[in-house]
């Protein structure tokens, strides 16, 4: 669909992280993250598959992750568009298994009680994002179908075009992706325009995340007046997509375990990992914390000080400003400019080291936006309301981020679109055959800023078919290069003697073709049924436990106050709906979702009358003594 197709259907802006998720909306109100119904923004980006047939997203998943740490995926977004060998070095911590899939794509394999299931990355991306889809339809009222999803400034075609069909799985139609750091400067930059801010500046957004981490450096050029247009421009990105807070998270465990953690169980590892990651945003705040850790055959008793965490941690952040340099030379080229500004996003930007060095490196105090964690969905949202239209007087021009080109004989790489053009981008080159009669060449398309092919990273095969029987050399092929809005590169050819335009089969590395898209598409249709089942179930378990939880404290303080009437059949009700939660936590299928809900609702009901007794006696217990 064409940007700004006249439609009233909202679109959500959807950060996609490795580690969180969140979604957000931009309307007459402003820019606000959606919270679920517990009131929480993130979304953890975690997926668990039970024996029953069901499937978990989020808080649920990541909280009995360690129970279940080989159906448990986590930072799915590492294996987005990659390949088995691309993602290599991450198997060893990765504590589920990820095997080759058809053209040597990543997928991941669960073993369950009886079965197996081999997932795309791009499927299990399309049940985060379908639960903050479903999440958005009930706090909107209405259906939500269109978003616009980020993605790290540095993730190649394969991987944005991962997350399209992520998308489309999920029942979106991604309008638009966008970098990260863009959405970030977005969401910070709109404020643009007030009369004290109408200079151009630079501004550098640090994104250090969970998986991934990106430096972008931006030219924002405020609009002048009211209802003038302002520019966000990212004059050039780097980065990491395999350098986040899982790496930092990955030198505490080897610290405190002392040896290989290929030795340890699946479940160890997920525990150790989940105590380093908690040790670690305990040194955020504090100078020295403990942890204790229960591993299968030995407890690792620790206390870590500040000075001891820096002095791992270095290394990373070293490595970050590395990017930095090369970003800002990159930007700057010879010329003689200052970064004005430096965001800070991601919740690794926390960390009193990272927030110190950047400072250093960059000369600025760093600017900490209200909440690291939200900064790119809200940026998200508001880039979603400027293509419905909604909101006038910002336009963003984005870059690509590595150089495109087809590989010519002898192994090289010719450059059809440099790294850091402004997109869209378009490009195009004649080739022509090498023997007689021959009717179709075989084109493969790179993107890396190496010379030679091998060093590389190989996007898709191309073959031109249907060329007219012509001498040698004497055919024109004018393959033409698209990088559309989003980053994404769609290819189209035509034999210029003959008009005739060549048939293009793309056979892309480490992606699904489109008949895999369409027939996962299609099941997704034939299970949402179930789907919307399991979500009412998981729901009802997050609420009927926070229920219980506060109806059974009350319970067990008041109960002698409550008539005995109403003590019996609260009991009751309780274990009842204890019994629900209990049997759905096992096996979602076992229950039936109408049942689990009257129970739940009869608990509400009868526990009115513990509610004001409750409020009686907090009121006289906070009464002033005189
Ligand atoms: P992503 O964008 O990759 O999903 P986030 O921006 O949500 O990631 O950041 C997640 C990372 O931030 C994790 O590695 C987490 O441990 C880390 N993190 C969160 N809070 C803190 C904190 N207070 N101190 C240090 N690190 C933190
Ligand atoms: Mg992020």
């Amino acid at each position: 669909m064409a940007d700004g197709a006249p439609s009233t259907s909202p679109i959500v802006g959807i950060d996609l992280g490795t580690t969180n998720s969140l979604v957000a909306i931009c309307d007459e109100r402003g820019p606000r993250v959606i919270e679920d119904e517990a009131g929480r923004a993130l979304l953890p980006s975690v997926v668990r598959f039970d024996d029953g047939g069901g499937v978990w997203v989020g808080h649920e998943a990541k909280e009995r992750a360690h129970e279940f740490a080989a159906t448990t995926v986590s930072s799915v977004k590492r294996l987005m568009g990659r390949s088995l060998a691309d993602v290599e070095s991450d198997r060893a911590f990765l504590p589920f298994q990820v095997v080759a899939g058809e053209h040597e794509t990543a997928r991941i394999r669960i073993v369950l009680s009886g079965r197996e299931d081999v997932f795309s990355p791009q499927e299990v991306s399309a049940m985060i994002l379908r639960s903050l889809r479903e999440r958005a339809s009930r706090a909107l009222g209405t259906e939500v179908s269109r978003a616009v999803i980020t993605v790290p400034a540095y993730f190649d075609d394969a991987q944005r075009q991962a997350t399209r069909d992520a998308g489309r799985l999920a029942g979106l139609e991604v309008v638009r992706i966008v970098n990260e750091p863009t959405a970030a400067a977005l969401a910070y930059g709109l404020g643009a325009g007030r009369s004290e801010e109408k200079a151009e500046r630079l501004v550098a957004v640090y994104d250090f995340g969970g998986g991934t981490f990106d430096v972008s450096i931006l030219r924002i050029t405020p609009a002048q007046r009211e209802g003038e247009t302002s520019f966000f421009e990212v004059l050039a990105t780097a980065g990491d997509t395999r350098l986040g807070g899982d790496d930092a998270d990955h030198l505490l465990l080897e610290y405190l375990l002392g040896s290989d953690p290929a030795s340890l169980s699946p479940t160890d590892r997920r525990t150790l990992s989940r105590d380093a990651e908690a040790l670690k945003r305990e040194l955020s705040e504090r100078e020295s914390a403990s942890i204790e850790c229960v591993l299968s055959e030995r407890t690792i008793r620790r206390t870590v000080d500040r000075a001891e965490y820096e002095t791992i941690l270095r290394p990373l952040v070293d490595r970050t400003l590395a990017h930095c340099r090369r970003a800002i030379s990159d930007a700057l080229k010879d010329r003689a400019a200052a970064i004005d500004r430096v965001v800070m996003v991601g919740g690794m930007t926390r960390t009193p080291l990272i927030r110190r060095l950047v400072g250093e490196f960059f000369g600025l105090e760093p600017y900490i936006a209200v909440d690291p964690d939200k900064v790119v969905a809200l940026g998200a949202a508001v880039q979603a309301s400027i293509l419905s239209g909604k909101t006038k007087g910002a336009l963003l021009l984005d870059v690509i981020p590595l150089s495109l080109g087809v590989e010519t004989v002898g192994g090289a790489v010719a450059k059809l679109i440099v790294r850091n053009t402004t997109v869209p981008a378009r490009a195009s080159e004649f080739f022509s055959t090498s023997v007689d009669n021959q009717t179709s060449i075989r084109l493969s398309v790179f993107q890396g800023e190496r010379e030679m092919a091998a060093d590389c990273r190989k996007l898709a095969e191309f073959h031109l078919r249907g060329i007219p029987p012509m001498p040698a050399g004497i055919p024109q092929l004018e393959v033409q290069f698209l990088v559309d809005s989003s980053g994404v590169l769609n290819v189209s050819a035509h034999e210029r003697r003959s008009g005739k335009r060549a048939l293009l089969q793309v056979i892309p590395n480490h992606g699904l073709t489109r008949e895999e898209v369409d027939r996962m598409e299609q099941e997704s249709f034939v299970h949402a049924r179930e789907d919307m089942t399991r979500h009412r179930i998981v729901d009802l378990i997050a609420n009927s436990a926070l229920d219980l939880k506060w109806i059974g404290e009350r319970f067990d303080r008041y109960k002698d106050i409550l008539e005995a009437e109403n003590r019996v059949e609260l009991q009751a009700r309780i274990e009842a709906l204890r019994g629900f939660v209990e049997r759905a936590r096992a096996d979602w299928k076992s229950v039936d979702a109408d049942e689990f809900y009257h129970a739940k609702d009869r608990l509400d009901r009868a526990s009115v009358r513990l509610q004001e007794v409750g409020i009686a006696m907090s009121l006289k217990e906070s009464r002033p003594k005189i």
